[in-house]
């Protein structure tokens, strides 16, 4: 029996409890991700994005980020027995904690900053600890993978954020960055970056994914990629096992070093699974491949969830 704990980077559950579709609390029709089998699966620390559709930009992302944030405190608020927040390096020392969840707080999208660099600070006042610059499009901050043009690089106000997140202890995902934008972080960002759900060019062309020169770069600067369920990023024919999840891991800890692999799996945000890993009680399932195909227990337990606890320890104040 493994004791390791599990860090996921990235579910999009939020949106569900928001909507007022589901209450995460137990296993539920169409729900990929819930308190229930997140412990059960040994799920130490989860981050909850709030992700801003593309149906509330420009005009309406503050109050969209703002609806997610609050709904995201009264989750919390509702399981206090099961779920705590995360802000501080001291809170992670409570992780794993024997009966409640560590959620960290992410928002994706600098859609919700508009243009100004204070909003920043309230949004870290309202207990956000990660921000993805960019989701697929541009904005004030930075250009997402989705634009044609892939030479843009950060805005100053982009560059701003980087160095004002660094002060303030909270981490940059360059997830849905694009490449130039990649690189424009890592020359300014002080702490180490994340890449929160994400997997490999190498074995997936997709633009979503980054290239070996990238995860080499991420592991340099002791950064971390949260691998990506999603399989149309796992496999360009759309269809994946968790076999393709563990072809990535294994890719990233070959080119990289295993200290740069953890887990992000997209849960609530991928409309697809790969087979043998359709919710998050499946991740036992996860663990034991990563033993069988002779990574170390150690290795297990980094890849699982270490690398992303040291990351966070690295950057949150
Ligand atoms: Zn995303």
């Amino acid at each position: 029996m493994m004791n390791s704990y599990i860090v996921d980077g990235h579910c999009d559950s939020l949106i569900d409890f928001v909507n007022n579709n589901r209450t995460l609390e137990e296993s539920s029709a169409g729900g990929q991700w819930d308190i229930e089998r997140a412990k059960r699966s040994g799920v130490a620390l989860q981050f909850l994005a709030a992700f801003i559709e593309t149906k509330y930009k420009p005009d309406r992302s503050l109050q969209r980020g703002l609806e997610l944030i609050e709904g995201a405190h009264r989750f919390i608020g509702s399981h206090l027995d099961q779920v705590f927040l995360i802000q501080t390096k001291r809170d992670l020392e409570q992780i794993p904690h024997p009966s409640r969840l560590g959620v960290l707080l992410s928002v994706e999208g600098g859609e919700i900053l508009g243009e100004d660099l204070f909003m920043l600070d309230i949004i870290f006042k309202l207990g956000v600890r990660a921000l993805g610059l960019t989701w697929n499009q541009r904005n004030a901050l930075a250009t997402g993978i989705g634009e044609a043009d892939v030479r843009q690089k950060l805005t100053h106000l982009g560059q701003d954020v980087v160095q004002r997140m660094n002060k303030l202890g909270m981490m940059v995902d360059v997830s849905h960055l694009n490449e130039t934008g990649f690189w424009h972080v890592l020359d300014i960002s002080k702490a180490p970056i994340a890449a929160t759900h994400s997997c490999a060019k190498a074995l997936c062309a997709h633009p979503r994914n980054l290239t070996d020169q990238q995860l080499r770069a991420l592991g340099r600067h002791k950064g971390v990629v949260g691998v990506n369920f999603y399989p149309r990023f796992l496999k360009e024919t759309g269809v994946a096992t968790r076999n393709d999840v563990v072809r990535h891991i294994c890719h990233i800890a070959e080119v990289a070093g295993v200290e740069t692999v953890g887990l992000g799996s997209d849960f609530d945000g991928i409309e697809e699974t790969p087979e043998g890993l359709g919710h998050v009680g499946d991740y036992n399932y996860l663990r034991d491949d990563l033993v069988k195909i002779g990574f170390s227990s150690q290795e297990v337990e980094q890849i699982m969830g270490r690398n992303f606890m040291r990351l966070l320890s690295n950057v949150l104040k």
